[in-house]
């Protein structure tokens, strides 16, 4: 799940970034109206969280260009306006859901599972494939019932394969959902984590797709 945050303030950006990404979001940062729309053209997020006081374009025009632009998936804005025309006029530029400044971070991540269940990308909070259970709010991953851990990265390459079965992912597009866009990322890093991720899985769990990605494929331990 990736999520396109515009904030301008430095140190509240970097604390949902911190938090997001500990439970489990894909982030990437903006702190500009501009920046964000090109953002959108280029490489559109599943979830917009937008602040309304940005320096250059005022948070409502990015939305409604945003609309216009055809991004249709769900915004989130986050501000300190709490008056309810301020609210009023948020929804009605076409955002999903409105959170006033100061708010607890909690109540940001129920809003985006809630917002990413309403988008559909999540189904169900356990994804179950043979005997592997991820549980996507607890963040937890099981193997036959017994708990295993890893790390964040590994989490969420297990997540992206576990919730796209039978689809073969190419290195490319499990780069894009690990990282920020414009994060570098070194060219092995995702045959590094699938290495260890193998070995924590059951055999043969993660299929290779020679010179194309990996997949991970329904009853992969049936005959
Ligand atoms: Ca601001």
């Amino acid at each position: 799940m990736q999520v396109l945050l515009v904030e301008d303030n430095v140190p509240l950006a970097q604390a949902i970034v911190r938090a997001l990404r500990a439970a489990g979001f894909s982030v990437n940062h903006v702190d500009r109206g501009d920046t964000a729309l090109g953002v959108l053209r280029s490489n559109a997020p599943d979830i917009m969280i937008l602040d309304l006081g940005l320096p250059d374009i005022d948070g409502l025009e990015v939305l409604r260009s945003a609309r216009r632009q055809r991004f249709s998936n769900p915004v989130l804005i986050l501000t300190a306006r709490d008056k309810t025309p301020d609210k009023v006029a948020g929804l009605d530029s076409g955002a999903d859901d409105y959170l006033a400044k100061p708010f607890e971070m909690s109540e940001l991540l129920a809003r985006l599972r809630a917002l990413e269940r309403r988008l559909g990308s999540v189904k169900s909070k356990n994804i179950e494939i043979g005997p592997v259970s991820l549980d996507t709010h607890s963040l937890e991953v099981t193997v036959a019932g017994e708990a295993i851990t890893m790390s964040r990265r590994e989490y969420m390459l297990l997540k992206a394969l576990m919730e796209s079965t039978n689809k073969v992912q190419t290195r490319d597009m499990l780069d894009s959902k690990l990282y920020g866009w414009g994060e570098e990322v070194s060219s092995n890093t995702v045959e590094v984590h699938i290495h260890n991720l193998r070995k924590k899985l059951p055999a043969d769990f993660i299929q290779t797709v020679r010179g194309v990605g990996y997949v991970i494929r329904k009853g992969p331990l049936e005959p």
